[in-house]
């Protein structure tokens, strides 16, 4: 069985009254919606309450066959993941939330999945913790894995610039070479790649 949040009751109502679900700008209708005003500066945090609501609400509308409400609530939540990230720690609750209610043969299983390959990276993330949490379903990480392995393959089949795994003897002979260099950083204990220009 599951809780029924206040919040999703509200877009529920908000969507029995009007058959629709407010755009993501629609401030003034959210905010009551998900008991959060927006403050300046706070956007980012202010959408992924949005997100939560949204994925609660989808759940909602399928536990309780409220079909239309539910494609509704769908097509609003594809649309806000494909134009804003999900970010920490909001971004891995929505996660959860989806992989522990959703039925695994819906699309947004895959695009939460595809998602976080694609778009997740230190921006996102704080620096240190680039890595799924533990206590996240099994179900999304092997997702992940299998996705990286997707796109391996594409980066290695368009010309990509190489990386150099070389260690150049010499400034010289490292500037000679046009692939790119690691630079490693010691917090993330990562090496990243750059061109040495940008690093000069
Ligand atoms: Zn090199």
């Amino acid at each position: 069985m599951i809780k029924l949040t206040v919040r999703v009751v509200r877009l529920f109502v908000h969507w029995l009254y009007t058959k629709t679900i407010p755009a993501t700008s629609w401030y003034v209708v959210w905010s009551p919606i998900i008991d959060r005003s927006l403050k300046p500066g706070m956007y980012d945090a202010w959408v992924q309450e949005v997100f939560i609501v949204l994925i609660k609400a989808y759940v909602f509308g399928d536990k309780f066959l409220a079909t239309g409400f539910r494609q509704d609530v769908h097509r609003k939540f594809s649309n806000l993941l494909s134009g804003y990230c999900l970010t920490l720690p909001g971004g891995c609750q929505v996660i959860e939330y989806a992989f522990n209610n959703v039925p695994s043969d819906r699309v947004m299983l895959q695009h939460l999945v595809d998602d976080y390959c694609s778009q997740w990276d230190e921006t996102q993330l704080d620096h240190v913790s680039v890595r799924i949490p533990k206590w996240l379903p099994r179900a999304f990480p092997v997702r992940v894995e299998r996705r990286f392995a997707e796109l391996r393959s594409m980066i290695n089949n368009v010309g990509n610039r190489s990386r150099c795994y070389y260690e150049h003897t010499s400034a010289e002979e490292r500037k000679k070479c046009r692939y790119l260099h690691m630079f490693y950083h010691e917090v993330e204990e990562y090496g990243y790649f750059y061109d040495d220009y940008w690093r000069r």
